[in-house]
């Protein structure tokens, strides 16, 4: 059938009032956690001191959000649904002064267009409540009900109309963790009003009201961590915070919260000046946790940018980036920060002295080895873990084969390739510089090699195999460990724990956000249960969202959490050992994020360097 034509007269129509609002539901209600954003924002505007939010299958059946607040009266319910309906503002200088989540006045009759939305709200001055029905955008009833002061919206059926946008919708642990992590933003930045979470039957929080910041960011990020209160205002901003001592650190930055005048937002720039408030403190490419509540005077703050408003515009930018650094730098101050005596010990115990190297950050990878300083001495069984679990069966024997390979220095690529059945006696080992850098000979090559890079590399490749065949080892714990997680990563555990459990966890779930953990890999099981498996989470959070395939995230997360460390020390058998399986690798010149496993240096590079 051809497409019908388009003819040159044209006639120019009004959309319909429903398919207006259906178009516009595309641009407010992205997914479950926008309505559910939506919703408590408007909870929270009404003045509620109690929320429960109640969601089953991810949204995509039920979003219940039931406040104690103001309510609607009857007459004005209808109105409420009507298109750019608000009583928020009247003018549009009163962006200005906005003190309110919303002023659209776009997100009821949206959602009402998009969905099977019941909605029960009863004021103060009325005795009865009143109950409005929409299908699809059109009234389907209206009548008095017996209810409670405050409201009740009901979103069923999401999007049961535009199938296109259904369909859009990734899994259901997926929106779960979006959910999570808007229900728990929201509950961060409202900590004195007491909130619910159920999602998909389990209770994911629950905060009583009156709480303050610092008890609200306890309960949602761990209260056995260590936190550090911001309070202070430098110019047009006004910081009230609660962050994470320097050793409460995450590789990625969902940890973080950030809140411009009560929105959650999200600003790399903002987070960026979080994150160098810590100065060197911080480990490289770790990020500091907890909530950050900006106030700014409304009219430097543009929030009228897009409709789910995360992005605001900030009139200037350079000088609250700054206000934010130097609040976090006093705070950490003040609280005496003790990681900096800790980081003296390092320094001196491994020679290392600062201004030696400005790549090295004074703390190294805190978080790795929690509450023992920064640098140790690898215990044995680590070590021998280097053998037993590295190579799988085989020991390094005399008899395996080393590949030399001579590298092109200014392409990186392989030019010459020999394989040499020869002795791992080939390779002598010269030194360690800081216990970090392997300095070995090898043929006719001086090799540095950086022994955790390197060892990720090794592990790395051995583990995806592993992975894929479901062949990891795993180790029964002689105690099983019940760790809380926060909802976020909760969530994450549970999009991945199938493959949690495939690849050498032992792990369920153990009520509220509590999960079990039965078994560890046995590569993995002379470290802490605890901060490992909470790493290998957030590390499974970080890699799914730069796009990485998942039993890759596994691999390398299990990798880089199994691999020795900067500190740890390496016998010289294990040095030699580890170069050796390194160069049999498929890709060795670089770990699985990407950063160099070691410096190859010819005889003839170093006698160019020394004009020979
Ligand atoms: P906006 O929040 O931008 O004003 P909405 O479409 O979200 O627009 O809501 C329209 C109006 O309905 C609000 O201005 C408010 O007066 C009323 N309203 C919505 N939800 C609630 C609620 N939970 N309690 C009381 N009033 C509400
Ligand atoms: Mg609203």
């Amino acid at each position: 059938m051809p497409a019908p034509k388009v003819t040159d007269k044209r006639l120019i129509r009004p959309l319909p009032k429903n398919v207006i609002n259906k178009i516009a539901a595309g641009e407010v209600v992205e997914r479950p956690a926008s309505a559910v954003k939506e919703l408590v924002e408007n909870a929270v505007d009404a003045g509620a001191a109690k929320i429960d939010i109640i969601i089953e299958k991810s949204g995509a059946k039920l979003i219940k959000i039931v406040d104690n607040g103001c309510g609607i009266d009857e007459d004005q319910i209808e109105i409420a649904f009507s298109r750019h309906a608000t009583s928020k503002i009247a003018n549009f200088s009163d962006l200005d002064t906005l003190a309110s989540f919303g002023f659209r006045g776009e997100a009821l009759p949206s959602l009402a267009s998009v969905s099977r939305l019941r909605m029960v709200s009863r004021t103060r001055d009325s005795d009865s409540g009143r109950e409005i029905i929409y299908e699809g955008g059109v009234l389907q009833s209206k009548r008095p009900i017996a209810a409670a002061v405050g409201t009740t919206v009901e979103v069923a059926d999401l999007f049961f109309n535009t199938p296109a946008r259904r369909k859009f919708l990734k899994s259901e642990t997926t929106e779960a963790r979006y959910l999570a992590r808007v229900a728990t933003a929201l509950a961060v930045s409202n900590y004195s009003l007491g909130f619910n979470a159920d999602i998909n039957g389990k209770r994911l929080f629950s905060f009583s009201s009156g709480q303050s910041l610092s008890e609200r960011v306890k309960a949602v990020l761990g209260e056995k961590n260590k936190f550090v209160p911001v309070a202070g205002e430098i110019d047009l901003v006004r910081l009230e915070g609660c962050i994470g001592a320097p050793d409460n650190v995450r590789p990625n930055r969902y940890g973080q919260f950030l809140f411009i005048n009560g929105r959650f937002i999200a600003s790399i720039s903002l987070s960026h000046a979080w994150l160098s408030g810590y100065g060197e403190l911080m480990a490289r490419g770790m990020y500091p946790v907890g909530a950050l509540l900006l106030t700014i005077e409304p009219t430097e703050v543009d929030v009228n940018v897009h409709p789910s408003k995360t992005e605001v515009r900030l009139s200037r930018e350079r000088e609250v980036y700054e206000a934010v650094r130097k609040l976090v730098a006093e705070s950490l101050r003040q609280d005496g920060i003790i990681p900096t005596l800790k980081t003296a010990e390092a320094i001196s115990t491994s020679g290392f002295k600062p201004g030696e190297s400005s790549e090295r950050p004074f703390v190294r990878t805190p978080s790795f080895v929690p509450g023992i300083g920064s640098v140790k001495n690898a215990s044995p069984g680590l070590i021998a873990d280097l053998y037993k679990n590295v190579g799988g069966d085989t020991p390094i024997s005399e008899t395996n084969r080393i590949t030399q390979v001579t590298i092109d220095k200014s392409t990186g690529e392989v030019i010459g390739k020999t394989e040499s059945s020869g002795p791992s006696a080939g390779f002598r080992f010269i030194g360690r510089f800081d216990n970090l850098y392997l300095i070995i000979e090898a043929g006719e090559a001086l090799y540095i090699v950086d022994q955790h890079t390197a060892h990720e590399r090794v592990l790395y490749e051995q583990m995806l195999e592993k992975v894929e065949k479901q062949a990891i080892n795993a180790q029964n714990l002689l105690f099983p460990v019940q760790i809380e997680l926060d909802p976020e990563q909760y969530a994450v555990f549970e999009e991945s724990a199938a493959l949690l459990n495939n690849s050498g966890f032992g792990v369920s779930s153990f009520g509220g956000r509590m999960v079990n953990v039965e078994a560890m890999p046995s590569i993995m099981s002379k470290r802490s249960t605890e901060t490992t498996f909470v790493k290998v989470i957030d590390d499974l959070a970080s890699l799914r969202n730069a796009g990485c395939d998942q039993k890759k995230a596994m691999a390398q997360s299990i990798a880089c959490r199994s691999a020795v460390m900067a500190g740890d020390y390496l016998s010289e058998r294990e040095a030699t050992g580890l170069l050796e399986q390194l160069l049999r690798c498929r890709d060795k010149y670089s770990c699985p994020h990407g950063r160099p496993t070691f410096i190859r240096l010819s005889r003839g590079e170093l006698d160019k360097q020394f004009g020979r």
